[in-house]
């Protein structure tokens, strides 16, 4: 009997490893067209060729600057219940975060109706609006986690990188036609991205104890929202500018990697 329990708990040991070792997939397919994917990917292997690297510190500076343009326009709310929660929400998910890259992460609260949340250097920008428009903890962990992962995959580092590419071949030949195209590319490019962050902000949230199936609603709602006004901020890393297919992805991602059915 004894061995039969030891046996036992060895094979439950195996499967609990067997099920933590598994390694997460991300799968694309739920964005609208493949040369999306297609061009993100030549992009970045062509900036990597070329070899020019954004530094950490060039993140955090990007960061600062990101907060002094902030300061300049908004207010923020540094105190009060809807902060502590916040802030309170942040602190578990960073805890959990695998290989961290190193950022002190920061939330700023914004007191704007607009609803929107962006991130540059580990400093996380989150609007009243945005807070409202959450129905609960765990839709606001959705959106941390997701800001988060745009930190942790060096989104921020590689359109650093980008920019100083272009800057370096195009910018001394035609001057503003770099930004110009600089621009562009983020814009068709940046879906990829969003969908990766979607996605590894839901594993985030799950292994920190968020409920994880919200986030499909909420990106549905962000989507109707979005196909009713236009949503814009002055920032220049507004990282929102689309729901896409958003919602299938974080469902499809679910179910392959956690085996979780959302009826959403
Ligand atoms: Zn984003």
């Amino acid at each position: 009997m004894k061995y039969i329990l030891l046996v036992g708990i060895f094979l439950l040991k195996a499967h609990l490893n067997a099920q933590t070792k598994k390694k997460i997939t991300y799968d694309f397919s739920c964005l609208e067209s493949s040369t999306t994917i297609w061009l993100a990917d030549w992009e970045k292997e062509i900036i990597s060729t070329l070899g020019v690297e954004a530094t950490f510190t060039e993140e955090i500076n990007v960061g600062l600057q990101v907060l002094d343009e902030c300061k300049k326009e908004y207010t923020f709310i540094s105190s009060g219940a809807e902060i502590d929660l916040l802030r309170g929400i942040l602190n578990k998910l960073k805890l959990k975060i695998q290989k961290p890259r190193g950022f002190t992460y920061q939330i700023y609260y914004i007191d704007d109706p607009m609803v929107n949340a962006f991130t540059a250097g580990g400093k996380i920008f989150f609007t009243k609006g945005m807070y409202k428009f959450c129905k609960d903890k765990h839709e606001m962990a959705a959106i941390l986690a997701h800001e988060i992962a745009h930190n942790e995959l060096g989104h921020i580092r590689d359109n650093i990188a980008k920019s100083k590419t272009y800057d370096k071949y195009i910018g001394k030949h035609f001057g503003k036609f770099s930004v110009f195209v600089a621009n562009i590319l983020t814009l068709s490019f940046n879906q990829k991205n969003e969908a990766h962050c979607d996605m590894w902000g839901v594993d985030l949230a799950r292994n920190t104890g968020y409920q994880t199936c919200q986030t499909i609603s909420l990106w549905k709602r962000m989507q109707a929202k979005e196909g009713k006004e236009n949503q814009s901020i002055t920032s220049l890393l507004n990282t929102h500018p689309y729901s896409g297919r958003r919602a299938d992805c974080v469902k499809n991602h679910l179910k392959t990697n956690y085996a979780i059915q959302c009826n959403e």
